[in-house]
């Protein structure tokens, strides 16, 4: 990883206007949730931009994959604890199978008929590469995937 001080919320920002496009072309809300109050997410974080914005465009890229005219994907960004930075990607739709979920990780696991299987993968090797983890939740409302992030 080529670690360089970023500002997050610059980074999902610049994400956000070119993934936006192809949402509203869907019908799909984009939202990105940020507490004016949560400084430390408006400070700064070492980390590698171009690997963490593979990694937030391959779950926004599933999400947009998963929902439907009408569905939103929300991404929120959190530091409850100074040594901690928390990322959370939601989309509503339906919810990911209780024996899919412990597979989606596995590099070439898809569901897809034309999927590689490979996002999440790369995406889960990024982070661990960082110190990090990544993880998701997927309930009868949402489908969540956690960026957690060390500082
Ligand atoms: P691919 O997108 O090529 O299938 P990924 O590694 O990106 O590969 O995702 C693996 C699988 O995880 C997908 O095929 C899909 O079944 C499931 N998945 C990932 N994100 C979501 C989501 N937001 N909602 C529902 N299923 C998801
Ligand atoms: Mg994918």
């Amino acid at each position: 990883v080529n670690r360089q001080d970023q500002n997050i919320l610059l980074l999902l920002k610049s994400i956000l206007a070119s993934f936006q496009a192809a949402a509203s072309q869907k019908g799909v809300e984009v939202l990105l949730s940020i507490d004016n109050e949560n400084i430390p997410c408006y400070t700064l974080y070492s980390f590698d931009r171009i690997k963490m914005k593979q990694v937030i465009i391959n779950i926004l890229k599933n999400a947009l994959e998963a929902t439907e005219k009408g569905d939103y994907i929300r991404i929120a960004c959190k530091s409850e604890d100074p040594s901690n930075l928390l990322i959370t990607i939601s989309n509503n739709g339906s919810p990911i199978p209780e024996d899919v979920l412990p597979t989606i990780f596995t590099p070439f696991v898809t569901y897809k008929a034309n999927g590689t299987g490979l996002g999440l993968a790369i995406s889960s090797n990024i982070i661990n590469a960082h110190g990090g983890s990544l993880t998701v939740k997927s309930e009868r409302e949402e489908t969540s995937f956690y960026i957690n992030l060390p500082l």
